[in-house]
């Protein structure tokens, strides 16, 4: 199979010949049995997320294996990590195994599970870190994300035990005592409507602690969604040191501010922006680019977190928290970070393919574009301007916070290995 006349990111058009799932040939003119049109497409590495969450086991009605991978395909992406909070969660070899076959069977992308750290994220004991690492899901990232791992000592234990395979630790940053009931970022906004804050500082907090720790251990520690630009002053620190820290921000952090729930497209009060962390302030945001441009941030990871329609058409109070991400990643990274002139697409590629697959010691993911590579490929019309409906994905979820909002670009096609799992912007 050639691709033809796409530009590699964003460089000079060439075609790229596909053999056996591997990248045989970079050049021009190339013809082959099957050709597919990659004209005014710019071809990526296929996308790696590091925080997804597809929510098999237990909550299928708000997503599965197959509709989050055919979601992730969609939005470019070749492999998901799979977060541990499902139902039953995933703290054994068993319930890793189970979601990595069910990811093989589907096979829109790779499924990578993720561990949680403590069992049933109860944050009392550790959970069997080493037996899910050993299982055939191979597990490398662990976290208890959707809830802190606040106890000190389980954080170091945690730290100190990854070691041993060469795992990371990666935590969702919320001291929970200075969060509980939290309803929105606490600031001006929070004040105005009279909901509960979630304060900078239950982030910050934590986050410098775990920097501490993993300093402390010589481990791996990787900070889930920063949202907050004290947060991204202490891991510019960290990382100042010389510490193994690495860090990541949702697309929704680099465009969305918290006065969306006092007024917006939808009303005011709509729970479609309810997230954990929250959306923060304009000052948050600015902070977050720039520390995604130079490096601070590692990584773009949606937190894809899909709910059924009754979880988020409440109440503000009662209503789930969290957004869906994989079919609008990629174009909200165009707008907040391409399109202002702070990444080009080869930073692009770093930041959600490169450097996601590196810190998730996916070896098959984040390669370069290259003669020998696995031939994991996006191809993305970054011209092209699509008005986000609901009812556009392949999610089972609908919570997007951009319904009716205009985003650039569209995922044309993605390759597995050489096999399309998209094309011509619909599942193949
Ligand atoms: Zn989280």
């Amino acid at each position: 199979m050639i691709i033809k006349n796409v530009r590699i990111l964003g460089g000079e058009a060439a075609d790229i010949r596909i053999e056996d799932g591997v990248i045989a040939e970079i050049g021009q003119d190339l013809t082959g049995p099957q050709e597919i049109d990659g004209r005014g497409a710019i071809a990526l590495p296929g996308l790696v997320d590091l925080h997804t969450h597809l929510r098999e086991p237990g909550r299928e009605d708000a997503e599965t294996v197959l509709t989050g991978t055919q979601s992730a395909a969609k939005g470019g992406y070749t492999a998901v990590h799979a977060m541990a909070n499902t139902m039953p969660v995933a703290d054994t070899a068993g319930v890793v195994e189970q979601i990595w076959r069910l990811g093989q069977e589907h096979g829109y992308c790779d499924v990578q599970p993720v561990g949680a750290v403590t069992v049933g994220l109860e944050g009392r004991q550790l959970a069997e870190l080493g037996a899910m690492a050993d299982s055939a899901a191979r597990v490398r990232v662990f976290s208890d994300d959707g809830k802190c791992v606040d106890d000190a000592v389980l954080m170091r234990r945690a730290l100190e035990y990854v070691k041993a395979f060469d795992g990371v630790v990666a935590q969702h940053a919320q001291e929970p005592k200075l969060t509980k009931d939290a309803q929105m970022n606490e600031g001006v906004v929070s004040g105005r409507l009279g909901l509960a804050g979630w304060p900078a500082v239950a982030e910050e907090a934590i986050i410098a602690r775990d920097c501490l720790l993993a300093a402390h251990v010589g481990s791996r520690l990787h900070v889930c969604h920063v949202s907050t630009a004290g947060s991204v002053e202490i891991i510019r620190w960290a990382k100042g040191k010389g510490w193994n820290v690495t860090a990541e921000v949702t697309p929704h952090h680099l465009l969305l501010t918290d006065e969306l729930v006092e007024e917006s497209p939808v009303g005011s009060y709509n729970p479609i922006y309810k997230v954990n962390p929250p959306l923060r302030t304009s000052a948050d945001v600015e902070a977050l680019r720039a520390a995604l441009a130079d490096g601070t941030i590692d990584i773009v990871a949606t937190d894809h977190a899909p709910h059924p329609v009754e979880d988020k058409e409440t109440e503000w109070a009662a209503a789930a928290m969290g957004m869906i991400g994989l079919e609008t990643a990629l174009s909200v990274v165009q707008e907040a970070m391409v399109d202002t002139g702070l990444l080009d697409w080869a930073g692009v590629a770093e930041r959600m393919s490169a450097a996601p697959a590196r810190i998730g010691r996916l070896s098959g993911h984040g390669r370069p574009l290259e003669v020998g590579a696995p031939a994991n490929i996006v191809l993305y019309d970054p011209t092209a301007r699509t008005e986000i409906k609901p009812d556009m994905f392949a999610s089972k979820s609908r919570n997007t916070p951009y319904e009716g909002i205009s985003l650039p670009g569209k995922v044309v096609a993605t390759f597995l290995r050489g096999k399309a799992t998209v094309l011509e912007g619909k599942l193949a």
